[in-house]
């Protein structure tokens, strides 16, 4: 592969001097100290949080690494995914000079970052059964694409895309990085492209916390991809990005991977029992194939549905207004109980 990352990073944060933390030029954990400007007396909770705290998380990256296949020194932690998303536009795309491809439906994210950072994007829709338009990626870079963001199992569909659709948008775009979001994959049994990174030194792919582990509310993302790409990322990111109390819940409980393993077979098996209930629904046209924790439903008339249940505090995401998306409402797999409370509902609005 020809890819040179230098060639895709804008060239003044290749010069930029990151800021050195107090913490950067002694690394040992016995001291005395007087370094950082904190309080030594302790902190006005209950346990002490008065120490910054560790700007590179190595701690649980070195635990991390070999559950997912990797080196400690390829993996990002951010303040969710949406951190890794906005840093790896702000870190190779000029604004109003280079742009982004995006492949809509798709998570809302991308765009959104992209837009603030002032960065073109381009939209390259899915087929109407939700895999890669290859001509028209392939078509659609020019000399100043950066980015190509490919979801999967993508939101808000709930499909994997193609693998070898995703390696042939790999193996021809080598001007730039292409991002794989796999927020989905723990509820596919699609393996992840992170043992291929170092086939692949223009991939970086994006894993969360927020899903399949059950911490939405911690904040904390993962990407992975080649190390000089991830040294880069540390060089613009927040010096202490993750805060010390996720870093300790973090550190105390990854090796709780049976939670993940549990929660996404019940999930899983919630998904199927939902499916097949919706399915009977005569105002349900369509359930969309999921590998993911939610489903994809066309409904006859979405919006009536969405107010309905609404009406009832039972909250389902509409899509209904996304490309290729008409009517569909997107529904989180819930417990038993939730499911069971949601078929309540629809049922009693069909009668
Ligand atoms: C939920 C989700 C994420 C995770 O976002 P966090 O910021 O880590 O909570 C990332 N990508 C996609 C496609 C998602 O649906």
């Amino acid at each position: 592969m020809k890819f040179d990352i230098h060639s895709v990073v804008r060239p003044h944060i290749l010069n930029l001097a990151p800021y050195s933390s107090a913490r950067d030029e002694y690394t040992g954990k016995e001291g005395v100290f007087l370094d950082a400007n904190e309080n030594p007396i302790g902190s006005a909770t209950p346990e002490n949080w008065n120490r910054y705290p560790d700007p590179y998380q190595f701690a649980i990256k070195e635990k991390l690494a070999p559950i997912k296949g990797c080196r400690p020194t390829q993996i990002f932690l951010g303040n969710g995914s949406d951190e890794p998303i906005d840093l790896i536009i702000r870190l190779t795309c000029e604004p109003k000079v280079d742009n982004i491809i995006i492949l809509p439906p798709t998570y809302g994210m991308y765009e959104v970052s992209a837009s603030v950072n002032n960065v073109a994007i381009q939209k390259i829709p899915l087929k109407s059964d939700y895999q890669l338009n290859i001509d028209a990626i392939l078509e659609a870079i020019n000399s100043k694409t950066k980015l190509i963001f490919i979801c999967s199992p993508n939101n808000p569909t709930g499909n994997l895309i193609n693998r070898e659709a995703i390696l042939q948008i790999i193996e021809n775009f080598q001007q730039g990085i292409v991002i794989i979001d796999e927020a989905y994959n723990d509820f596919s049994d699609e393996p992840s492209f992170i043992p291929s990174l170092d086939e692949y030194p223009n991939v970086m792919v994006l894993q969360t916390f927020s899903k399949a582990w059950g911490l939405a509310s911690l904040r904390l993302g993962m990407a992975f991809a080649q190390e000089e790409l991830i040294t880069l990322l540390n060089k613009i990111k927040y010096p202490y990005n993750i805060n010390g109390l996720t870093q300790k819940l973090l550190i105390e409980n990854i090796d709780n991977t049976d939670f993940v393993k549990k929660s996404v077979a019940t999930l899983n098996e919630n998904r199927a029992q939902l499916e097949k209930e919706l399915s009977e629904l005569p105002n349900v046209e369509h359930i969309y194939p999921s590998d993911a924790n939610f489903l994809l439903v066309r409904f006859k008339e979405a919006k009536a549905v969405f107010d309905y249940l609404i009406e009832n505090k039972t909250i389902v995401r509409d899509r209904s207004k996304v490309i290729l998306c008409d009517n569909c409402l997107r529904i989180s797999v819930g417990t038993k109980d939730e499911n069971s409370i949601l078929m309540g509902y629809l049922r009693s609005y069909e009668a």
